[in-house]
């Protein structure tokens, strides 16, 4: 492997949170390199709502024109995978997928999470059109429809609130969910959220779903779906630094400081790699926050170390 140029900040993730942080970092004159393999999140999505200022805007296109707004301030890109990390005296070394190592005074954990979704026919299939997790990324747009829930714990009832919401028709699956208790059982009720027992055995649909099925062979026509999936954050880099995850009942995320900042001294995370609900909005703004952060620890660094070489020169 061969190293290059040291940066001063490694991106490793171009999502909401890496390009904001670089856009921050590169505004400051920092040595930025975003490492980025293209697999955001919301790619099977058509629209990402709840951006201000740019409402329903395609996800690509948002990426897009975000790291053309890096590019401006000087932040650099590969279009590669970062596989393993370890410190350095200077700071970092970053392996690439590609063959190359990065070297880097800081780095900036901005990786995202994967969805895992539960194993079913038709989920995947139609996951980010017709089968939804989130009220305000896609609930305006099934708003009146028939919408089922397809229960797998304490957050499907949460769920099931929120998109009732949205619509008078709502049919909560119960399907493997443990019993919720008489409290969300009285509410469901109360709320007028048809309840079906009985196994799912999958979903049916060409374009979008049309059905949901049981195990039994019952179909109940459904417009929409919302699943709860388990949020995967992708911790390995964090953990190769030595770092700890945090667990959440959906999910292991990297536990941080107000501003991004880990247990591992000059190591940053931002977005969904660290909070676990963050939407584009929020992960954007800890990608701001955290660049914002790593540029003052670097200006302070780089005070401490002018000190003491005035100190030298002087005696
Ligand atoms: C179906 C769906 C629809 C959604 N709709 C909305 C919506 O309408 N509005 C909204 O606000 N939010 C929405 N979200 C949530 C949104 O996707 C997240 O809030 C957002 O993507 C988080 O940004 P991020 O930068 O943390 O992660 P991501 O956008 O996932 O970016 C992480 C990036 O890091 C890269 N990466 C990861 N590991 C490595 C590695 N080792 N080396 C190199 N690159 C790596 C990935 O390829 C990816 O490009 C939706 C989510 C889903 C699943």
């Amino acid at each position: 492997m061969s190293t290059e140029e040291t940066y001063d900040v490694a991106i490793i993730g171009g999502g909401a949170a890496g390009l904001s942080a670089a856009v921050a970092l590169a505004r400051s004159l920092r040595q930025v390199l975003v490492i980025d393999d293209g697999q955001p999140r919301n790619a099977v999505s058509h629209a990402a709502h709840n951006v201000l200022g740019r409402e329903g805007v395609d996800p690509q296109e948002l990426l897009a024109t975000g790291r053309g707004e890096a590019e401006r301030f000087g932040a650099q890109f590969r279009n590669d995978r970062a596989v393993a990390a370890r410190r350095t005296e200077i700071g970092f070394e970053v392996d690439l997928a590609g063959g190359q190592s990065v070297a880097a005074r800081r780095v900036l954990l901005a990786t995202g999470l994967s969805d895992q979704l539960p194993d079913l026919p038709g989920v995947r299939k139609f996951w980010g059109t017709t089968v939804l997790h989130c009220p305000y990324c896609h609930g305006w747009e099934v708003k009146g429809q028939r919408i089922g829930i397809l229960a797998s714990g304490p957050m499907s009832i949460h769920q099931a609130l929120l998109f009732r919401q949205l619509s008078d028709d709502v049919t909560l699956f119960a399907h493997d969910m443990p019993d919720p208790g008489e409290q969300a059982w009285a509410e469901l009720d109360a709320l007028g959220i048809t309840v079906v027992t009985g196994e799912v055995a999958r979903l049916e649909g060409d374009d979008a779903v049309r059905s949901v099925v049981l195990a039994s062979g019952e179909d109940f026509a459904a417009d929409a779906v919302v699943v709860a999936p388990r949020f995967i954050a992708h911790t390995q880099l964090y953990e190769q630094l030595g770092g700890t995850v945090e667990q959440h009942p959906q999910g292991a995320f990297i536990p941080t400081q107000e501003r991004g900042q880990t247990e591992i001294p000059g190591v940053w995370a931002a977005g969904n790699s660290s909070d676990l609900m963050a939407m584009v909005s929020m992960a954007a703004s800890a990608g701001v926050l955290a660049g914002v952060a790593i540029n003052v620890d670097l200006a302070t660094e780089e005070a401490r170390v002018a000190v003491e070489r005035k100190a030298t020169a002087v005696s």
